[in-house]
C-alpha cells in the first residue's frame, strides 16, 4: 500500500462529509446568497474573531483577493522568505495584484523574522523614486520552514510594528488551525490586528475544496466582487460549504496529525536522518541527494515531496500512527 505524505491536501472527504454535502440546503450564491454558504461564512467569521468572511475556491484565490484589495500597482509588500504568496502562487501577487514583493529573511528562527528586520525593511521616508511599502503578509503556520508556529505575542509585536510603519497586514492562515491546536489557543487569538485572513478547509481538515478570506464587512463586500471577477463565484455553493462546516468540526483532530509528525520525526532521527523536530504536521529533513531520496521513498511506496531543498513529509487525517510505523519499518529494511 502506498502511504501518501506529500501534503495534507491529499485528504479525501469521508462518509460523514459526503452525507452532509448530499443533504445540503442550497440557493444561488451569485444571485443572492446560498444559505449554507452563509452559515459557513458566519461560523468562520466567529472563529477568526472578525466581522465577515467569504468562501473562495482556493487559498491562492483568497490570498490574491486580499492582496488585490490591499495593493495598488507598484506598492511594495513584505513577506518571510519562502512564503506561499512569494513562491507558490505563480507570481500573482505581482502579476495580478501589482505588488512588488520583498523578502524578509528568517533572522529569528526558521520561518520567523524579527521586528527589527521588519522595521529595517520598511526604512524611513523614501525619496520620490523609492518604492512605497504598504503591506505585511504573514504566514502562520509557515509552510516552507516546516510548519513553524508564530505565537500570539510575536504576532502582536509584528502587527504593532507594521501599523507603526503605516502598513496593512494580511495573514495567510492556510494552516492557522494547526497553529491554534499546537498552541492550545482559539484561532481568533492568532488573528488579532490583521486586516485580512485567509484559511484553508481543504488541507488537514479534509474538505475537497474551499478556503475562506475574512476581514471587515466592507472588505468582504469588495472581496465578493473580486471573487466574481476572478471566476470564483459559484452557484449552489452550499454543497461545498457543507463540507466546510464538517471540516470545522475536525479542527481538534489535527492534534493526532501533530503526534504522528513527531512519531515520524523521532523514528527518522533514530534511523540517522537529519530531521528538524516538527512543531505541527510537517516534517522536513536534509538529505545529501534530494532527488535520489524521493525516488528511493517512491520505490518503497512512500510519497514525500521536495520543499526548499528538504524532503517534506506532511501528516494528515488519512494516515494513521500505524501507517507512520509502516513507513519507518520500510525505511529500516533499506
Ligand atoms: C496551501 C497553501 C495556500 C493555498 O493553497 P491552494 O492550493 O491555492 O488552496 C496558501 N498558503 C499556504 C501557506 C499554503 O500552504
Amino acid at each position: 500500500m502506498t502511504i501518501d505524505l506529500r501534503s495534507d491536501t491529499v485528504t479525501t472527504p469521508d462518509e460523514r462529509m459526503r452525507a452532509a454535502m448530499a443533504g445540503a440546503v442550497v440557493g444561488d450564491d451569485v444571485l443572492d446568497h446560498d444559505p449554507t454558504m452563509r452559515d459557513l461564512e458566519e461560523a468562520i467569521a466567529e472563529l477568526l474573531g472578525v466581522p465577515a468572511a467569504l468562501w473562495v475556491p482556493s487559498g491562492s484565490m483568497g490570498n490574491l483577493i486580499a492582496l488585490m484589495l490591499h495593493l495598488s500597482r507598484g506598492d511594495r509588500f513584505l513577506a518571510a522568505t519562502g512564503s506561499h504568496v512569494l513562491v507558490n502562487e505563480l507570481g500573482t501577487a505581482s502579476w495580478l495584484a501589482g505588488g512588488a514583493p520583498s523578502e524578509l529573511a528568517w533572522d529569528l528562527a526558521p520561518g520567523q523574522f524579527s521586528v527589527e528586520s521588519l522595521r529595517a525593511a520598511v526604512g524611513g521616508a523614501q525619496p520620490y523614486h523609492g518604492l512605497r511599502t504598504t503591506l505585511l503578509s504573514l504566514e502562520n503556520t509557515h509552510n516552507a520552514s516546516g510548519g513553524t508556529v508564530t505565537p500570539p505575542d510575536r504576532h502582536a509585536e509584528l502587527v504593532a510594528a507594521a501599523r507603526e510603519a503605516g502598513l496593512r497586514v494580511h495573514l495567510d492562515g492556510a494552516r492557522l488551525w494547526n497553529a491554534s491546536v499546537a498552541l492550545g489557543l482559539p484561532p481568533a487569538a492568532l488573528t488579532v490586528g490583521a486586516d485580512t485572513v485567509q484559511v484553508c478547509l481543504s488541507k488537514g481538515l479534509g474538505a475537497p475544496v474551499g478556503s475562506m478570506v475574512a476581514g471587515s464587512t466592507e472588505f468582504v463586500q469588495e472581496a465578493r466582487r473580486v471573487r466574481k471577477m476572478l471566476g470564483g463565484g459559484v452557484r449552489q455553493g452550499g454543497i461545498l460549504a457543507a463540507a466546510g462546516l464538517v471540516a470545522l468540526e475536525q479542527i481538534d483532530s489535527l492534534a493526532v496529525d501533530h503526534r504522528n509528525a513527531t512519531l515520524l520525526a523521532d523514528g527518522l532521527a533514530e534511523l540517522g536522518w537529519a530531521v528538524t523536530p516538527p512543531q505541527t504536521n510537517i516534517v522536513i529533513a536534509k538529505v545529501p541527494d534530494l532527488a535520489e531520496t524521493l525516488a528511493q521513498l517512491q520505490r518503497i511506496g512512500v510519497l514525500a515531496g521536495p520543499m526548499s531543498g528538504y524532503v517534506r513529509f506532511v501528516t494528515h487525517r488519512d494516515v494513521s500512527a500505524d501507517d507512520i510505523k509502516e513507513v519507518l519499518a520500510r525505511l529500516d529494511k533499506e
